[in-house]
């Protein structure tokens, strides 16, 4: 599409802010609308394999993030009861090279602050929740809670699992609760002992897993995510602060070394663990949507925010390739949708490097310059 075509990205997530950046980059006039006044600081950490990074270093921002984050020196499984290594990944010089980029653990909240960085001045507009979209035909006029309005020529939907750009393209229809909660902490490791936990660390229960992992290279941060069956849980009430105490009754019979960690934990949240059935329609005519506003998925893979990065890069390359919306969404959704279906149905096993695992077609992948298919394979009109 011409540098002129007016691009509305709804949504300043990891997805949102990634495109806003890529499509600047080449030149695209953007302007990128939150419905939150402001970031806030969320208490949770986000790993970032090879894949997204090397998304990440094409917009210069490698550095800002390895300064603030951390390069784990493996990942590691262990069975949850007799502490044994199941699976080790080590991430060294040599992954580098092989996976084009590092592995990275970072606080959500410096991400955010790194990803804002290249956006021209001007171009994220907070407190302007999307309400609607009006087809205009050439055109479409998006309307806010705060009275404002603006026209563009196309729209990217980057607004979440709760996407409103989705309702305008699929209907309304509630995300899927699994039945599962995520108690999360994030404290200084000051308060455990560190000798207990490796870089980054997954539990492997029979029906709960939990997560550790430092956020910066001092391994000053830890953050533990949890996931265990919940079944009456009320999702309306979303986040809810949780206690130690709760967090330990749920893991207390795991290996010694995680509960020594769990015994420390402060700042405890709980979060309802939702996802969406795989859904193959993510466009229509001038609207588009990407990261998990199409494909929200459970978080046993780490993946969801690595394929909204992911997709930022594939559709700012059709975008800049294709004349029109209609063959520039087609391949954008011929490329992605096969791929991110696959980690959908991983996310959903709660398998990936369980043990030893074929990492490679995962991390290897460079979205920005990954083949993109051709528009006329995508699914018929
Ligand atoms: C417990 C947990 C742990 C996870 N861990 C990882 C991990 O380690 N690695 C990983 O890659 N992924 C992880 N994920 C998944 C990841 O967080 C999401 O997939 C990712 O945040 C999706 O990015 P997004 O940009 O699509 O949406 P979001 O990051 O949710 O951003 C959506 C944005 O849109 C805004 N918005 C919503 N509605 C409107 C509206 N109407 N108008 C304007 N703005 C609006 C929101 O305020 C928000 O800023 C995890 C998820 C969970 C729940």
């Amino acid at each position: 599409m011409d540098l002129g075509t007016r691009i509305a990205v709804v949504g300043a997530g990891l997805g949102g802010l990634t495109l806003a950046g890529l499509l600047q980059e080449q030149g695209f006039t953007v302007t990128l609308y939150e419905q939150s006044d402001a970031f806030s600081r969320i208490g949770a950490g986000i790993i970032l394999s090879a894949n997204p990074v090397k998304v990440l270093q094409r917009l210069g921002l490698e550095a800002g993030l390895v300064a603030r984050g951390i390069k784990p020196d493996a990942y590691v499984s262990r069975q949850w009861d007799s502490g044994e290594t199941l699976y080790e990944i080590l991430f060294d010089e040599a992954s580098e090279e092989r996976y084009g980029a590092p592995y990275l653990n970072v606080h959500r909240a410096d991400l955010h602050d790194v990803l804002q960085q290249p956006l021209q001045p001007g171009t994220l507009r907070f407190a302007h929740q999307l309400e609607g979209i009006e087809d205009r035909g050439e055109t479409l006029l998006l309307r806010f809670a705060n009275g404002a309005t603006a026209e563009a020529d196309i729209v990217i939907g980057a607004d979440g699992i709760r996407s409103r750009v989705r309702e305008t393209i699929l209907g309304s229809e509630e995300p899927r609760y699994t039945g599962r909660i995520a108690p999360r902490a994030v404290f200084p490791s000051a308060q455990m002992d560190r000798l207990a936990i490796r870089d980054c660390t997954k539990w492997w229960g029979p029906d709960r897993h939990i997560l550790t992992y430092y956020m910066t290279k001092r391994r000053d941060e830890v953050y533990v995510m949890g996931a265990t069956p919940a079944p009456g849980w009320d999702v309306e009430q979303g986040v809810v602060e949780g206690s130690r105490d709760d967090f330990l009754e749920t893991f207390g019979h795991f290996h010694a070394d995680l509960v020594s960690v769990i015994e420390k934990a402060s700042n405890v949240t709980i979060w309802p663990i939702c996802d969406r059935p795989r859904n193959d329609r993510w466009s229509d005519r001038r609207i588009a949507l990407l990261g998990d506003a199409c494909h929200a998925m459970r978080p046993y893979m780490a993946a969801g925010g690595a394929m909204a990065i992911e997709d930022a890069a594939i559709l700012t390359r059709c975008i800049a390739r294709y004349g029109d919306p209609k063959s520039a969404f087609g391949a954008y959704e011929a490329t992605r949708i096969q791929r991110v279906g696959e980690v959908q149905r991983i996310s959903i096993e709660n398998s990936w490097m369980h043990g030893p695992t074929d990492v490679d077609w995962f991390f290897c992948y460079d979205p920005c310059t990954a083949e993109l298919a051709d528009p006329a394979t995508a699914r018929p009109a």
